[in-house]
């Protein structure tokens, strides 16, 4: 517990792009641009590192959801491969940057709930 506040919903109210502190305010001023500090419980969000870690864990996430499927379904060996590369890579582009900011917002919650702020 960080807060009164349990990982679990840290976790939610990061996927849900809230400040995972009050679970009130917005925790982005945009795509994936972090707030400096939560504009209701004035948390500094903007010192938690959210760099890499969210893009590995959507595409490590978006790869297994879209490239597993397709060697599992017999159907997708009839296609040619000049409709299926630019169908998959179009379809794990498309997840990737939809759920980009989600998963941000959840990573954003873990390290809020851990404590660890960049040092600065
Ligand atoms: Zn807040």
């Amino acid at each position: 517990m960080r807060d009164g506040v349990g990982i679990g919903k840290a976790l939610l109210r990061g996927l849900q792009r809230k400040c995972p502190c009050c679970g009130k305010a917005s925790a982005f001023r945009g795509y994936l641009k972090v707030v400096d500090a939560c504009p209701n419980c004035q948390t500094p969000l903007s010192l938690y590192p959210t760099d890499d870690g969210p893009a590995y864990i959507t595409m490590i996430l978006i790869g297994h959801l879209v490239i597993a499927p397709a060697f599992m379904f017999g159907f997708f060996y009839a296609y040619p491969v000049q409709v299926l590369v630019p169908v998959l890579v179009g379809s794990i582009g498309l997840l990737t940057l939809l759920a980009l900011p989600f998963i941000k917002g959840a990573f954003l919650g873990l390290m809020w709930y851990l404590g660890l702020k960049q040092a600065r």
